[in-house]
């Protein structure tokens, strides 16, 4: 072995965390107050501070991105068949079948791996209601040919932009792009609060709707106008996503001279491809890396690749394998037949999500990039 295995587990992501000592000075007045969820003064803070960050019209924080995205669709009323992309974590079809909605599953594109626009026409009968896209490691969807789609037939578009906190298209926030839009905030995503979510949207009248339905539809104490849930974040939590904004800037820095060392190994390299570039884009999410790996070029597979990085305790990931069409629960429909969706199948043969977080910066990307070069046949 010409590499020295490392010593402590490498893992595809690492959490920020504020220090200490300031999460527990900002949590004396949560303490102070008894005040612990239901609205609080972090909760109504932190939403205002996402509402700027993202430079959206509207936010309502959730206690989990997939409640969030459950109650989007809850709160646009979607019903019958909606079209979405195959390849995603598992959420994203689940909050489908939460609404007692189909999954139709719908292609990607080649180069983006989001949803690929021009096969949704082909997809729609009179059942589909709207089209559930996903900003896939934060690249962004193809919106505005999508909104054309959603435009001539009438339908609603959502978009899971767990990946994508910070990404903007032209100097818009993602969050601008369709009806409604999902952010997590689970421990693995690069703002977090342990586990957390939000929504955004464009439609202000939304608001009061999203905000029912996330305390159980009650609008005072002696009315409870409609079916909701628990979506609520509390104030332990949203205080630590207070601390962990403040010290995003510094993480998102060091994440971008990460993607630069990636970057320059593997230019040129045949049979790897990188996150594609997309015009118009002016901010990155850095939330994920991700390489593509052709076996016949490079001389190994992706499967090979990652169980050999596993042994020199790098821990990279196959994010988004297996296809949720190819899950128990989705394989049976129509649409998720492998024929139909042969991009994805591919794509998710090839993808491998190096580590990738700011500590990474200190030598430890250049090696884990050289081992996976010394692989290629
Ligand atoms: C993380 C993630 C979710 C789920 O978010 P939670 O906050 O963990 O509920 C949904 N969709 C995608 C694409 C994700 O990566």
């Amino acid at each position: 072995m010409k590499f020295s295995e490392f010593k402590d587990p490498i893992y595809v992501t690492k959490p920020i965390l504020p220090n200490l000592k300031s999460f527990s000075d900002a949590l004396r007045p949560v303490w102070e107050s008894h005040s612990l969820t239901n609205n609080g003064k972090s909760h109504q803070t932190f939403e205002r501070e996402i509402k700027d960050y993202l430079k959206v019209p509207n936010v309502s924080v959730f206690n989990n991105g997939t409640i969030a995205l459950i109650t989007a669709i809850q709160s646009l009323r979607l019903s019958g068949d909606v079209i979405t992309t195959p390849f995603t974590f598992p959420a994203t079809t689940h909050v489908l079948s939460w609404n007692n909605i189909n999954p139709i599953f719908c292609d990607i594109d080649p180069v983006t791996m989001t949803l690929d626009y021009s096969k949704i026409e082909s997809l729609i009968t009179p059942k589909t209601t709207g089209i559930l896209a996903v900003h896939v490691y934060g690249i962004p969807c193809y919106v505005k040919e999508i909104q054309e789609v959603a435009d001539t037939y009438g339908l609603r578009v959502v978009y899971d932009a767990a990946h994508a906190f910070g990404t903007e298209i032209d100097e818009q926030g993602i969050g601008n792009f369709g009806d409604v839009t999902m952010f997590s905030f689970h421990a693995t995503k690069l703002l977090h609060t342990a586990e957390g979510g939000c929504l955004t949207y464009k439609d202000a009248s939304l608001k009061s709707r999203v905000d029912y339905l996330k305390n159980f539809g009650i609008k005072n104490e002696e009315e409870v106008i409609m079916p909701g849930i628990n979506g609520k974040l509390n104030e332990i939590q949203a205080t630590l996503g207070l601390c962990v904004l403040d010290i995003l800037e510094e993480e998102r820095n060091l994440r971008a001279s990460v993607r630069d060392i990636y970057f320059d190994k593997f230019r040129g390299i045949e049979g790897v491809t990188l996150m594609p570039h997309v015009p118009g884009v002016t901010k990155h999410s850095y939330q994920y890396f991700p390489i593509r790996i052709d076996e016949t070029q490079f001389g190994r597979s992706r499967d090979e690749v990652h169980s050999i990085l596993k042994s020199y305790n790098v821990h990279a990931r196959k994010y988004f394998y297996p296809l949720c069409s190819d899950f128990p629960c989705y394989k049976q429909l129509a649409s998720a037949e492998p024929g139909n969706l042969p991009v994805a199948q591919q794509v998710v043969s090839e993808v491998l999500c190096l580590p990738f977080y700011g500590e990474l910066k200190d030598g430890i990307a250049e090696k884990i990039a050289d081992i996976i070069l010394s692989l290629r046949k």
